[in-house]
Order: C-alpha cells, then sequence, then structure tokens
C-alpha cells in the first residue's frame, strides 16, 4: 500500500492510499493535522516518529540533477518543512530564511529589477521600511508609500512601472485591516504582483492566497516559532514565483541552519493549538478591556467597534493574538506596564507567554512626535501580545495594575 499527500485543485491538502492499482481514496486534512505532519522526514534507517535531524554540509554526487547543499536550501530538513509551511499556506512551494527580514528582503530582490516601482502600506514593520528606504535606492528600485490602507489609497500609488503592491495586515501597532480581495484584483488589472506580511495573522487565522495575493512572508520568530527562541522567516507562494526567488536567494545566502529548521518543525505542530487558543483570549480580553473605565479605545480586529471589523471577517476565520489599547488621557501607560506581573513588559510578540509594549517607547521611538501623532501612536497606547495563559490569570493581573494607577 503506497501513500503520500498533495495539494488538491481545491488548494486543501490530500492524502492519497494506493490500495492496488484501480483505487486511490483521498481524503482532505485538517490543520492540526498538517501541523503535525506534512513534511516530516521519514526515518527509514530507525523508525523514528519524528524527522531525523540531517545538518550534513556534503551530500553524495550524484548527477547534475540533486546537488544538496544547506546554503542551496534543499537539505533534508529544509526541504521538509518547507513543505509544511506550503501546505499552511495553501500554496505551491516555500523556503525558509534565517529571519523575517531575510525572508523580505531575499524575496524582494528576487522579484525585482532596476527601474521597477512598488507600493508600501502607509506604516510597515520598522525592519522593513528601514531596508526599502536604505537599500532599494542602491538597486535603482523606486517606491511609494500610501496614505491609508484602502484599494483608492493604494491605486493613488500606482505608477505605469509598479511591479508589486505590498501589504500588512493587520498591521502593527494598531491593527489596521487591508481588503485583501480588492487589492488582489486592483494589481492584476495593472499587471502587478502581491506580497503580504502575514506574521500577525499566522497561517491559522489567514490565508492571503485564497484571495488572490501572489507572495506570503511570515516572520517564523513569531508564531511559527511561538516560543521566543527561535530567529527565521519564510516565503511561500507558486512554483513559478518561488524559482525566481530562489535564484537570488542562493545568491544572498540567507537560509537558516538545520538544527534551527528542525526546532522550528516541532514548534509548528503545536501551533494551531497555541494560535486558536492565542485568538479566543484576545478576543475576550479585548472585549473585557473596551468594557474597563480606565480605558479609552481597544484596537482589535475582531471587535465590532473596529472600522475595518466586515472585511476582517471576511478574509480572516480568527482574529490573531495580538491588540493594541490607550489608557484614558492623564494615566501613565509606562508605570501600569511596570505594575505587571505576570504580562512581561519586553520586546517581540507571539510567544506562549504574554508580553506587552509601548510604540512610542520602542518599535515608533525614532519618529518625530508629529509623526507619531499623525500616524496616531499616542503616548498611551500599548501593544499587547495575548500568550496561551489562562485568561483569568492575565485579567487578575491587568486588573492589579489598573488598581495601582
Ligand atoms: C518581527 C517581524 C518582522 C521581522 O522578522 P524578524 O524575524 O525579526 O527578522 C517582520 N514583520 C513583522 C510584522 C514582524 O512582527
Amino acid at each position: 500500500m503506497k501513500f503520500g499527500y498533495y495539494l488538491g485543485k481545491d488548494c486543501q491538502i490530500r492524502i492519497f492510499i494506493m490500495q492496488n492499482k484501480k483505487q486511490m481514496n483521498t481524503t482532505k486534512f485538517g490543520i492540526n493535522t498538517i501541523c503535525a505532519h506534512i513534511g516530516e522526514v521519514k526515518d527509514t534507517q530507525y523508525k523514528g516518529a519524528i524527522s531525523p535531524l540531517y545538518m550534513a554540509t556534503s551530500y553524495a554526487y550524484d548527477g547534475m540533477d540533486s546537488k544538496r547543499y544547506p546554503r542551496c536550501f534543499n537539505s533534508p530538513n529544509q526541504e521538509a518543512l518547507a513543505k509544511k509551511v506550503a501546505a499552511l499556506e495553501q500554496c505551491e512551494a516555500a523556503l525558509i530564511f534565517g529571519s523575517g527580514m531575510a525572508a523580505i528582503s531575499h524575496a524582494l530582490l528576487g522579484l525585482l529589477q532596476m527601474g521597477d516601482h512598488v507600493v508600501f502600506p502607509e506604516t510597515m514593520y520598522g525592519g522593513a521600511y528601514n531596508f526599502i528606504v536604505k537599500e532599494f535606492p542602491k538597486y535603482g528600485i523606486a517606491f511609494s508609500f500610501t496614505k491609508g490602507f484602502s484599494m483608492e489609497h493604494f491605486r493613488n500609488e500606482l505608477q505605469p512601472n509598479t511591479k508589486l503592491i505590498y501589504l500588512e495586515s493587520p498591521s502593527n501597532p494598531l491593527m489596521k485591516i487591508t481588503d485583501l480581495e480588492m487589492i488582489a484584483k486592483l494589481a492584476k488589472g495593472n499587471d502587478c504582483i502581491t506580497m503580504i506580511d502575514n506574521t500577525f495573522a499566522s497561517p491559522i487565522n489567514q490565508n492571503p492566497v485564497a484571495f488572490g495575493i501572489d507572495i506570503i512572508m511570515h516572520s517564523a520568530t513569531k508564531y511559527m516559532g511561538g516560543h521566543s527562541d527561535i530567529s527565521a522567516g519564510t516565503i511561500s507562494g507558486s512554483q513559478e514565483h518561488m524559482d525566481k526567488i530562489w535564484n537570488t536567494a542562493i545568491n544572498l545566502g540567507g537560509h537558516l541552519s538545520d538544527f534551527t529548521v528542525w526546532m522550528l518543525e516541532r514548534s509548528m505542530k503545536t501551533m494551531a493549538l497555541r494560535v486558536k487558543r492565542q485568538s479566543k483570549t484576545a478576543k475576550k480580553i479585548a472585549q473585557w478591556l473596551e468594557q474597563h473605565e480606565q480605558v479609552a479605545k481597544v484596537y482589535y480586529p475582531g471587535l465590532k467597534s473596529h472600522p475595518d471589523y466586515a472585511i476582517a471577517k471576511k478574509q480572516m476565520s480568527g482574529y490573531g493574538g495580538m491588540l493594541s489599547f490607550e489608557l484614558k488621557e492623564g494615566l501613565d501607560a509606562i508605570a501600569f506596564m511596570r505594575a505587571l506581573h505576570l504580562v512581561k513588559y519586553s520586546m517581540s510578540l507571539a510567544g506562549v507567554e504574554s508580553t506587552i509594549l509601548s510604540p512610542a517607547e520602542t518599535s515608533h521611538y525614532l519618529l518625530s512626535q508629529e509623526e507619531r501623532d499623525s500616524q496616531g501612536i499616542s503616548d498611551g497606547l500599548l501593544r499587547f501580545s495575548i500568550g496561551i495563559e489562562e485568561r483569568k490569570d492575565i485579567i487578575a493581573d491587568l486588573e492589579q495594575a489598573f488598581a495601582q494607577l
């Protein structure tokens, strides 16, 4: 009896079981099964239950077809984990990188060339913003930033040489939502490709390919890793786009070490369990904060009060574990964070532990007060990454910190 996995025409992972030459059964896999199993490396020697780790940097030369080498993104563990990532994003192919920024830089440099123009959103991950404004001019690649997140804002920035539209939705830190379907249509009508930073949603809550987006990026340092101990990134898309990116990626050399690939595979087995719980807790905490008398505003795409709730509902299956909120005028946000015991005041996000930070003090510190004001980032704004702790324990911690203000 033979069996294997394949991507069905409906973009769902299926398993085929060949009982005899005539009979082939196929079954569609659910998200947790994909997380746990797709892309595992078979241990043919000892029949262990998990993927063996191949640290080799030298493999037998057996003709031109198979030149395995870690920097070619084709070591056994890289190739295998890429299948899981591709399956989760319902794409034909994927590549694993040493960080989210390596994923962004390798993909953009692979897809673009001198004379091209790219449209970026008004606000985006700070590292990506720095990469664009500092590196693109060296390559003669032009770019513009939108003045908002609607389709019209993106259309306004299109130029005859626009080659790519880049999105981040939900956006950091105000959880703005862009309509993926509308942007994909706009791009197709103007002969350009679309790329999204899907980190905040994770593949569990949002699959942009289903709405026509071409290239999906993740900082795997966040939900895919999920334990604040792995730095990695992923890109997925059609085989054609991924081949193009691969051709540049092997020259830039930003692959992930096989040991960390193996660690990331372990983390991703529990990703759906973690992210679904984090999303559920985040929604409840967002609702709780919205009722709180010391809170001025809550930003969470799963709240009916969120201006883009309808779009979020259309394109997300869950609303994610990230939210932001503002304290009422006159309340000290920094003092509030320092009063928390369970929730850690720390950088980064998406770990199993809840963390909180002040964008004005950290990610957006280098902007002027005016720039922060125009982007809606007040001193009282806090960005909250919900972990897997019990909701009552998180709320108790928030409550005692509110009481100290
Ligand atoms: C962290 C992050 C990145 C960059 O990923 P690194 O792994 O830190 O390089 C990109 N986009 C978003 C939304 C992020 O949160």
